[in-house]
């Protein structure tokens, strides 16, 4: 866990989220500022501070999140859904702590903004 991290602090249990999912290696949250019907966080426990961060040490929690996704969305009925996570602050990152947004429930317009 890292001091100062708003996720770690999520994931330690310290600062109150609505919880989707949660078991040893990740967290499912939803988004306190949702941008769309469905709008969910998947993080993983250990702090990670984006995908710049991920490597051979690290990147099986991705492999994991992926399949709680994968499962998580269908336990809800969502068939059609964007995975999203931004990476540094021109692409929109403001929580310096791993996350994959998930979006569903309107129509969603490509490219993205
Ligand atoms: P990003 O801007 O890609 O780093 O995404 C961070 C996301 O975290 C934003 O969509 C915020 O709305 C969301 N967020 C910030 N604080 C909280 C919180 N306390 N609980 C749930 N979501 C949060």
């Amino acid at each position: 866990m890292k001091n100062d991290c708003l996720f770690c602090a999520i994931a330690a249990g310290e600062i109150p989220g609505r919880k989707a999912y949660e078991d040893d290696k990740c967290l499912a949250f939803y988004d306190i500022a949702p941008q769309a019907p469905v709008h969910f966080l998947v993080i993983p426990k250990e702090h990670i501070a984006s995908v710049a961060g991920i490597d051979d040490t690290n990147s099986a929690v991705v492999a994991h999140i992926f399949e709680v996704i994968s499962r998580l969305t269908k336990e809800l009925g969502i068939e059609s859904y964007r995975v999203v996570s931004n990476i540094g602050e021109q692409a929109g990152q403001s929580v310096p702590h791993l996350h994959f947004h998930v979006l569903s429930g309107r129509d969603m317009t490509w490219p993205p903004g």
